[in-house]
């Protein structure tokens, strides 16, 4: 299969991935909701956290460093506690921090409850037999316990003092279809759904949606035919991510997201139907390179996905820094704001080299 089949695939049949037409001026930056939880940062990092342990010290250098580059927000993958300590660090230095909370996919949990684990069209669960790596442990979004259990976590951070959002990533199920420049590495050709990447048909989710529609998911000869199907699980993760969003929008705290690229990218590879979520801003990853794309698709799928939510709420373009020499990465910039986003978010922190700082900071200085 070439990418322009796997875009046919990826695009479920629909046009949805060819562009639209050429868009007249400037539209500017997609407009802020006035909710009094508006996200209104210009431009951010996604940050891993540390190899060992860094120092406040250390910590508020860094801040002040992306700071003068043109960054001003931090999406800081590290535990409640050392947030609540890095909130203040941060703001003296102009930068806000998000809690970047990895959602539906929490090894761990295996021995005391199996249960709570994707089940795939085979009958594996993913605590035992995950999908393509070994951390790839899913849980299952129809389960209540599960949705208490994320719950929990997100009240935890909703009580951080001074956290721009809290930033859900993994909020998806594991990827039937991998994006197309994955396949080789995994050594795997997905031209359609498999059974073996195909979640969930644990109990919860087959009674369920028998109870709904009369049918056991696995009775339909070819599951990836059944609209209904498809809908129960984008409506199941649409589902928990409402339920995290009442929760933090409970203390007037903004929810924000990692998706995949475009609406109908992330419903046909994740089951994530971003536009209908209860959000404060999302941040697409437009990674061009995991699906063999130019640069210049970043600002197709900016529009598509500012077009898509209508104003709802901002949309960030999420870029992969390993795949941008400094002038590309300096154009991300340029197509984002041309196409309607509010911002770039980089992938990740660390990974600019200085030759990379120096053209995005030129070119987020332009606006
Ligand atoms: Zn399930």
């Amino acid at each position: 299969m070439n990418r322009k089949e796997f875009i046919q695939v990826a695009g479920s049949g629909t046009a949805a991935l060819i562009f639209a037409p050429a868009i007249v001026g400037c539209p500017g930056p997609s407009p802020v909701v006035a909710n009094g939880r508006a996200v209104s940062f210009s431009h951010g990092t996604w940050i891993g956290g540390p190899e060992g342990e860094w120092s406040a010290d250390a910590w508020r250098q860094k801040f002040a460093e992306l700071k003068s580059s043109g960054i001003d927000a931090v999406l800081l993958k590290l535990q409640p506690e050392e947030l609540e300590s890095l909130v203040p660090v941060a703001a003296e230095e102009g930068v806000e921090i998000h809690a970047w909370m990895i959602a539906m996919m929490q090894g761990g949990m295996e021995e005391e409850h199996h249960e709570w684990y994707v089940v795939n069209r085979k009958g594996e669960s993913a605590a035992d037999h995950p999908a393509y790596v070994d951390y790839y442990k899913f849980m299952c979004p129809s389960r209540e316990p599960v949705v208490e259990h994320l719950v929990g976590q997100v009240r935890r951070l909703a009580q951080i003092d001074g956290l721009a959002s809290v930033h859900l990533d993994y909020i998806r199920y594991p990827d039937v279809i991998l994006p197309i420049d994955l396949w080789e590495k995994y050594g795997i050709v997905q031209d359609r759904e498999y059974a073996e990447y195909d979640y969930c048909y644990c109990d919860v989710c087959r009674e369920t949606f028998k109870a709904q529609s009369g049918v056991d998911p696995l009775d339909i000869e070819d599951p990836s035919t059944s609209d209904a199907w498809r809908q129960y699980r984008y409506d199941t993760i649409t589902a928990v991510v409402n339920r995290l969003a009442e929760e933090v929008h409970r203390v007037d705290m903004p929810l924000t997201a990692a998706v995949f690229p475009t609406p109908e990218i992330a419903k046909t590879l994740v089951r994530q139907d971003w536009v209908n979520w209860d959000m404060d801003a999302l941040m697409p990853m437009m990674y061009h390179s995991f699906y063999q794309e130019p640069v210049e698709w970043i600002g197709q799928a900016c529009r598509e996905g500012v077009e898509a939510v209508a104003g709802k709420f901002p949309i960030y373009a999420g870029v992969f820094v390993p795949a941008l020499d400094p002038g590309q990465l300096a154009q991300t910039v340029e197509l984002a704001r041309a196409n309607g986003a509010a911002g770039v978010v980089l992938f990740e922190g660390k990974m600019p080299t200085t030759e990379h700082w120096a053209a995005f900071s030129a070119a987020v200085s332009k606006s």
